[in-house]
């Protein structure tokens, strides 16, 4: 029987949680008197993730499991669960208990009445210090201003999509998976649901400062021109003041007599738009290196096995080969 219910879980070192995850997300699932399946993503965890993944596939032929060739980062290992999720509705989750399964009966409620998709928001980021809460706030503010997309602040990746969406996001061959981005971009009709994240419940988060900086610079220059476009009115701005401060000295000069006063001000001048002319060189190299990696049009994942595919699927992303060889499922 086909699914109706895909859950998508990226998982990569997540040994100490899968116990409990799949403990607490199957009853769940069995409640909702739907056929399902779990999607699992091993991305080459390099602790017994895969292992305890077919050890209970073993006893649940639901949980199906692509294995990746090498580390591709969650969000391409989500990307690449969602390209073999099957369900009419599909909801990514973590493996790490921070989005609570609990809350899939009301995400698949909101479906069934109608919306395409349900974001679960968190409400309370409690475990958070000011710095990256003002930060947070910051940048979807800014976002929300120089993108076309509706970025709703404080949405993960958990959240309910319906097929017709989870096609389109197969389709958008984009090396630079901006998940946030990406979901918000097909736009339907789309509901939020809160809840309160819990902390990781083993393990640790690898989001350090500078993965986060570059992170919010990704979502920006995947999403948004402005900072390309920006550097035209900069431009502009500059010459004219430039020009304005010609004419002040030549009046000062011809009418008063007063010495342009020289070194200070052409040095302050000159450094001012030489690290300007830098920054501007920077963000365009940001959009250059963007469009080297699109432009080699590489494959986005690499599988290197699967357990729970018998059929080939049905893969939209561009570019990826239809069915890489790796060991085959036999159990089911
Ligand atoms: N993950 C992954 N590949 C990675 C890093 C993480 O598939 O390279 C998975 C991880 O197992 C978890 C999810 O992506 O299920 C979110 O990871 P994490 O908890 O580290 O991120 P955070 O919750 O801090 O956003
Ligand atoms: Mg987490």
């Amino acid at each position: 029987m086909d699914p109706v219910v895909s859950i998508v879980a990226p998982a990569y070192n997540e040994a100490a949680n899968l116990a409990a995850f799949v403990a607490a997300l199957t009853p769940v699932l069995d409640g909702l008197g739907e056929p399902w399946e779990i999607v699992f993503v091993d991305d080459v965890s390099r602790d017994a993730t895969l292992g305890l993944l077919l050890a209970a596939r073993a006893q649940d032929s639901r949980l199906k499991i692509v294995g990746l060739a090498r580390n591709f980062g969650k969000d391409v290992a989500l990307s690449a669960g969602l390209a073999h999720a099957r369900g009419r509705a599909v909801i990514p989750i973590d493996c790490d208990l921070q989005h609570p399964p609990a809350l899939i009966p009301e995400l698949v409620a909101r479906w069934r009445a109608g919306a395409d998709m349900v974001i679960a928001v968190r409400t309370r980021r409690s475990e958070e210090g000011l710095f990256r809460r003002t930060g947070a706030r910051l940048y979807y503010g800014l976002m929300r201003r120089m993108t076309q997309v509706e970025i709703p602040r404080n949405a993960g990746d958990f959240r309910l999509l319906d097929r017709k969406i989870v096609d389109v996001i197969n389709q958008m061959p984009e090396r630079c998976r901006f998940m946030k981005g990406i979901f918000a971009w097909p736009g339907f009709k789309t509901e939020t649901v809160e809840f309160q994240a819990s902390a990781r419940a083993g393990g640790r988060s690898t989001w350090s400062l500078w993965r986060l900086w570059r992170f919010a610079l990704d979502g920006m220059f995947s999403f948004s021109t402005v900072p390309l476009k920006l550097w035209t009115y900069l431009g502009a701005l500059s010459a004219t003041g430039a020009f304005i401060y010609l004419l002040i000295t030549l009046i000062q000069k011809i009418f008063f007599g007063i010495a342009a006063p020289g070194y200070a001000s052409l040095l302050i001048v000159l450094l001012f738009f030489g690290g300007l002319l830098l920054l501007s060189n920077g963000i365009q190299g940001e959009y250059i290196a963007r469009i080297f990696e699109e432009v080699k049009g590489r494959p986005l994942f690499v599988v290197a096995g699967k357990w729970g595919f018998d059929e080939p699927t049905v893969r939209t992303v561009p570019g990826t080969p239809a069915d890489a060889p790796g060991p085959r499922d036999t159990a089911s």
